[in-house]
């Protein structure tokens, strides 16, 4: 069994919810718990809110999803053509943010990778970031 979708939307948190709605509802097909879809719109949510103020810090851009399934894998990546991330490990260390003014925790990987089962980082500078998620 194999399934497909891709959407882009503009980089406003306003599509933060549309991002993570569409996605749980893309993964239903798996019949997944309850916790099992938490924990992917969390996921989902996070690296969607990153693209938007890290990436694009607040400018206009597109973000990008696609997501694949194919039997019990669920494969997402979010992307953005942002400012990229300088140093990859240093951005994945929890509580490591760049805006703590903002008050943020600096605990969006940490949470990407405390509930899916593999996360993929890879980013270039102007270029932007690809997260790579599965479950
Ligand atoms: P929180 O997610 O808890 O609100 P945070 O976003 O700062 O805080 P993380 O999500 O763990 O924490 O990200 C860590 C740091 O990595 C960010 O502060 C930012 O500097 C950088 N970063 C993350 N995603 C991107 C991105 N898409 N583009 C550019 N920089 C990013
Ligand atoms: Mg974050």
């Amino acid at each position: 069994r194999k399934n497909e979708m891709y959407m882009s939307f503009l980089a406003d948190s306003v599509n933060e919810s549309l991002a993570r709605i569409t996605v749980a509802a893309f993964a239903m097909e798996l019949n997944p718990t309850m916790e099992e879809i938490e924990d992917i719109r969390t996921s989902v949510s996070e690296a969607v809110t990153n693209a938007i103020i890290h990436g694009y810090e607040e400018k206009e851009g597109m973000v990008e999803i696609h997501c694949v399934l194919l039997d019990r894998l669920l494969h997402i990546e979010i992307k953005d053509n942002g400012k990229g991330i300088p140093d990859v490990e240093k951005a994945k260390q929890p509580f490591y943010t760049t805006k703590p003014e903002c008050e943020r925790s600096g605990m969006g990987f940490a949470f990407m990778e405390a509930f899916m089962d593999s996360v993929k980082v890879e980013s270039e500078l102007h270029i932007g970031t690809r997260i790579t998620m599965e479950k």
